[in-house]
């Protein structure tokens, strides 16, 4: 415990507007600040203040502390200490370190990611990739806005609708608007609506990626029907194939790899949805309309010999969206971008959403997805 009195050499400030103050009202006032640990010990500030009559203010205010907000309990530099734990360790972990609450911890960092990205920061963009996040399987959504070129998240907001988009153009100038060259999305209605209203000229793009991931909830939906209409031997095979169907197969182990190729043996319909995955990939590799048109064809072509519902219902919208995929030759939108956002995103998700509070998550997202030009709160 380390006691401090106010150095009476200088005019006491007040503590909401700054401003000196000639009258000092009560003297002998105690609290007791958290510090950093000092040499390895936990450390406590036991501080004497006065309470000073503020012109400005027109009231009795607390005097203006260099180190600490006099209604807190811990001092700015541990403050600051809490906030660069938290961009390395989950709250919980920070709470343990420093025995603090998690919920203090967490509001200490959610003041500094307020101060550092509260603000949408609309500048330099020319190609964006909006993306939903599902907080719940399933349910519950989020939209993350990504320049695609720095790979600064932008901008997140509830939902997934209309609505949601529009109040991230809504913060935009028609400039702005205006030099965004293309969007890549999903191929979900209501993103590529307020594209069409905000950006009339900015093309939109079915990536890959995006394609790819609508194609893995088709193959889900087959797997899960076959799965009802299996023996029960069969079923033992086909349970929990999930990510064996969905991944990319030089990314399985042999063990793993085995019991794909079992499971392809075993349900020709699989076999056949299996093989279209990469084969839709295909479509992305070329560079001119024609043959990516061509190619697209052939694909919806080889799907409906299948005449499965899912896959039928998949084929009606590519083809609906023959646009968007076209457009990729002239924006050719990477996919490992995105999957390494999504992928951190997730991770975010698991560390970071068990307070349920939509805007904490989605100010660490933007601290985790900032590009190099953001500077670091020195306040
Ligand atoms: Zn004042």
């Amino acid at each position: 415990m380390i006691r401090i009195r106010p150095d009476l050499r200088y005019r006491p400030l007040c503590h909401d507007c700054g401003s000196p103050t000639g009258t000092v009202h009560s003297k002998g006032h105690l609290r007791i600040i958290r510090d950093l640990p000092l040499a390895g010990t936990d450390t406590w500030l036991q501080v004497g203040y006065r309470k000073v009559w503020c012109e400005e203010c027109g009231g009795t205010r607390v005097e203006q502390l260099t180190f600490a907000d006099a209604n807190k309990r811990i001092t700015y530099r541990l403050a600051r200490y809490i906030y660069e734990l938290c961009k390395i360790m989950t709250v919980e972990d920070v709470a343990r370190h420093l025995d603090l609450n998690p919920k203090t911890v967490k509001a200490i960092d959610k003041i500094f990611l307020q101060k550092e990205f509260g603000r949408t920061d609309y500048t330099g963009l020319r190609i964006l990739a909006i993306d939903e996040i599902a907080l719940k399987k399933g349910h519950n959504y989020m939209t993350v806005v990504l320049d695609y070129l720095t790979g600064r998240v932008v901008w997140m907001g509830q939902g997934r609708s209309k609505e949601t988009l529009d109040l991230f153009f809504g913060g935009m100038t028609e400039e702005q608007k205006a030099t965004i060259e293309a969007v890549a999305i999903d191929m979900w209605e209501p993103y590529i609506n307020r594209i069409q209203h905000y950006c009339p000229n900015a093309k939109i793009v079915f990536d890959m990626f995006h394609v790819v991931q609508a194609f893995g909830r088709v193959i889900d939906e087959i797997r899960r029907e076959e799965y009802f209409n299996a023996t029960l031997k069969d079923r033992m095979v086909i349970k929990g194939s999930r990510y064996l169907l969905l991944r990319n197969g030089e990314n399985l182990s042999k063990e793993q790899r085995g019991r794909l190729y079992k499971l392809l043996g075993i349900n020709a319909t699989l076999h056949a949805v299996y093989v279209l995955k990469d084969q839709l990939k295909v479509i992305y590799h070329y560079r001119r309309r024609q043959a990516t048109k061509r190619a697209l064809e052939s694909w919806c072509a080889m799907a409906e010999e299948l005449d499965q519902p899912d896959l039928n219902r998949f084929v009606k919208r590519l083809r609906f969206f023959e646009y968007g995929i076209l457009n990729h030759c002239d924006h050719s939108i990477g996919t490992s971008r995105l999957e390494g956002v999504n992928n951190k995103i997730k991770l975010i998700k698991r560390k970071a959403y068990g307070f349920h509070d939509d805007r904490y998550f989605a100010l660490k997202i933007k601290q985790a997805f900032a590009d190099k030009k953001s500077t670091n709160y020195l306040g």
